[in-house]
């Protein structure tokens, strides 16, 4: 990562510190900016009166906050740096540090790739209205196809959406893109995203029927893969660091469907299952998991709840258990199911594999809202 051309934007926590005249604060960053951290400790040191704790446990997102265990030691701030703010209430006061990246790349890359997701995003208008009476291999099918598995569209717009370090140039990027000949929405999701045009790997409310096809501005496919699991949309991806334009293959989604199935298939006869929750604040659903359990019973299964803070192999495989499903992190399930000795489901995925959903509504991303 090149460090320079990131603005980590320590100025206004130093000020803050001041103003509340903390004397010991807790810094939580992202596991890139880890062999950074001791630097920014000595500079927030060097500028306040504070005292600076590192929470050095590995932190991906801001439903990861840190909570009680850092007020027993006497911490008054927290400073968070590189997610956004969320719904949630860790029950400490937060400070969060914007980290931005001045990189800004060509267009002109991603324009071959954009005009041939929009020829797809405008078949798909013309598909509105087929049939949908459908027997059980054609649902299964239809469960299995990245694009045919959503429902038809209303529009064919291009959403522009990036990762949080590029949010500043999707303004000017839309411009570009209009001057491009694309009509072009940035959307606006729910309260779990601060930002117009902000995905997160578990939530992408802003889609909706009017965009047919998507660009990232971002690297890496962590968020590419769950916006097109998601909504089943070709997806453009600019990398701001390398000025690259790749695309999120629909064959590589489509293998992902074709594991979700098989693991589905595997726990139809299972019989015993930890229902996984995870106790960070943002990953936290108590609800689902007792849902899962409640419905387990129905089916007369046997649903035990886990909780925990990481969640991994070595914590769990142990349980004589079936399967797992997971009310944690759902790119855990997703990204990480091959990592573990058992079955590792979503909640939806149990719902199907008793029945209680049917195939040919489509594979549905488990979204924390
Ligand atoms: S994808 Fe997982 S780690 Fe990222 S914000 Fe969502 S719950 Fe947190």
């Amino acid at each position: 990562m090149d460090l320079d051309r990131h603005d980590f934007e320590l100025d206004d926590l130093v000020e803050r510190i001041k103003a509340n005249d903390n004397r010991l604060v807790a810094l939580q960053v992202p596991e890139g900016l880890k062999m950074q951290a001791l630097e920014m400790m000595d500079s927030i040191e060097d500028e306040s009166d504070a005292t600076v704790i590192l929470a050095a446990d590995p932190c991906y997102g801001a439903c990861d906050l840190v909570h009680d265990k850092m007020r027993m030691m006497g911490v008054e701030l927290v400073a968070h740096m590189g997610h956004s703010q969320m719904n949630i209430d860790s029950g400490m006061p937060t400070h969060f540090i914007p980290v931005t990246y001045d990189g800004d790349p060509e267009l002109a890359v991603a324009l071959p790739l954009l005009e041939s997701h929009r020829a797809i995003a405008q078949s798909r208008l013309e598909s509105v209205g087929e049939e949908v009476d459908i027997d059980e291999e054609a649902a299964k099918d239809r469960f299995l196809d990245a694009v045919g598995r959503v429902a038809p569209l209303t529009g064919a717009r291009l959403g522009l959406v990036g990762s949080i370090q590029h949010l500043h140039l999707l303004e000017e990027f839309k411009s570009r893109l209009e001057v491009a000949g694309f009509d072009v929405e940035i959307p606006v999701g729910g309260d779990r995203l601060t930002f117009p045009g902000q995905v997160l790997g578990c939530n992408y409310s802003g889609d909706d029927p009017s965009i047919g096809h998507y660009m990232f501005l971002g690297s890496g496919d962590f968020h590419p893969i769950g916006l097109v699991l998601h909504t089943g949309k070709p997806l453009t991806m600019l990398d701001p660091y390398s000025g690259d334009a790749t695309e999120m293959s629909l064959e590589r989604i489509e293998r992902i469907l074709r594991q979700r199935f098989g693991l589905i298939n595997s726990v139809v006869e299972a019989q015993t299952f930890g229902i996984l929750i995870g106790e960070k604040p943002g990953q936290m659903r108590r609800n689902l998991a007792i849902r899962m359990k409640r419905l387990l019973e129905k089916h007369g299964r046997k649903g035990y709840l886990l909780a925990l803070d990481h969640i991994s192999p070595d914590l769990i495989d142990f349980y004589p258990v079936d399967a797992y499903v997971n009310t944690a992190c759902p790119r855990i399930a997703i990204d990480d199911s091959v990592r573990y000795a058992k079955p590792l489901i979503t909640p939806y995925e149990l719902e199907v594999a008793l029945g209680e959903k049917k195939w040919e509504t489509g594979y549905q991303f488990d979204e924390i809202p």
